[in-house]
């Protein structure tokens, strides 16, 4: 569960994100949507502190992110972002291995079972020993996510996963995000697939110049509109 409270993110004295306000329940979607440069990407970041918030808070469960240590927190929130940041010199494997070294200071064995497994997750067994530059962009971002849930986050985030993707590429990726929201994880996608939206998410959150426009069921949202700004925009964008 997290708990958006008149959360305010700035670029020095712009306010970018402002006054928001929602509560994404245990093992549900939200999908944001809205315009480009509508504070989308920096209100995932606020949400593990990647950027600071200048007020409001955001609890995750019922405690105040503000009082969890950032690495604590960027390991319980996970964040998917639309360039992957493999490391291109290693494996698959290492890639999600590595990161369980680090954060949760596996040993070498432990790591590289646990990585396999999550790789298997996401439909990669096969490919584990394979370098980024010899996957797929679409294998390349199931390789992110699965050294994301490797972390066993409470939260995950997605930014604009599959914009960088190619199109046949695009739906392997969406449809291993919906199975996640399936399984059970509560989750948080920014997202221009207004199909996933619709068919994934439990809220979803329009958003422009900073500020929740309107949020709801993607039903009431999609076919129903209320305010002028989500009319053009879906009308821009169906
Ligand atoms: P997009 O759909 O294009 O990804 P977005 O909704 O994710 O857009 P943000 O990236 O959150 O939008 O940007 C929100 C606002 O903050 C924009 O006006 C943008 O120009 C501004 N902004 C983003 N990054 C910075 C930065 N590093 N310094 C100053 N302003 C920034
Ligand atoms: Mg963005």
């Amino acid at each position: 569960r997290l708990e958006l409270l008149d959360l305010t993110l700035a670029y020095g004295p712009i306010d970018v994100v402002k006054n928001v306000d929602f509560t994404v329940a245990p093992g549900t979607t939200t999908c944001v949507i809205g315009p480009s440069g509508s504070g989308k990407s920096t209100l995932l970041r606020g949400l593990n502190r990647l950027h600071e918030p200048k007020s409001g808070d955001v609890l995750l469960e019922t405690e105040s992110t503000l009082t969890v240590k950032p690495d604590e927190l960027r390991r319980r929130i996970g964040l998917v972002f639309q360039h992957f940041n493999l490391f291109p010199d290693h494996t698959a494997l290492e890639n999600v291995a590595l990161s369980l070294r680090h954060v949760k200071k596996m040993s070498s064995a432990q790591a590289k079972e646990l990585a396999h497994r999550r790789l298997a997750e996401v439909g990669l067994a096969e490919r584990s020993d394979h370098r980024p530059r010899d996957l797929s962009g679409g294998q390349q971002q199931r390789v992110a996510i699965a050294r994301a849930l490797a972390m066993e986050p409470e939260v995950m985030l997605f930014d604009e996963v599959t914009s960088a993707l190619d199109p046949e590429l695009v739906k392997g990726v969406l449809n291993l995000m919906a199975d996640l929201g399936k399984r059970g994880m509560t989750m948080v996608v920014v997202t221009h697939e207004m199909n996933f939206a619709r068919r994934v998410a439990d809220q979803v959150v329009f958003m422009d110049e900073g500020r929740v426009v309107e949020a709801g069921p993607p039903a009431e949202l999609f076919d129903n509109p209320q305010s002028p700004r989500l009319q053009r925009f879906l009308s821009e964008v169906l």
